[in-house]
């Protein structure tokens, strides 16, 4: 049951990344996910890719991403660029 919930989730995070991050990365899995220490004091900022993630996440089920510095919550920074009109809508 559980084991079924995380594969959704993995499978949704992977596919939600792939669809709207693959602008900087062409190669599928390798895109990247910028992160920030919600830690004022810190604000450490990294990255993660779309694998690592997963990863993370396959063992990690439910829990916060850690701030690799402090070990505080992290917290996914979606520094989108202005979305582009569509090429020819339909
Ligand atoms: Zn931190």
């Amino acid at each position: 049951m559980k084991a079924g919930i995380v594969a959704v989730v993995v499978l949704a995070v992977t596919i939600g990344w792939w669809y709207f991050g693959n602008s900087d990365a062409g190669v599928e899995g390798s895109a990247i996910t910028a992160w920030k220490c919600t830690k004022p004091e810190c604000g450490q900022t990294f990255h993660l890719t779309v694998k690592q993630l997963s990863d993370f996440y396959k063992v990690h089920y439910g829990e916060p991403l850690p701030c690799p510095k402090c070990g505080s919550r992290a917290q996914r920074v979606t520094n989108r660029p202005a979305a582009t009109a569509p090429a020819g809508g339909m």
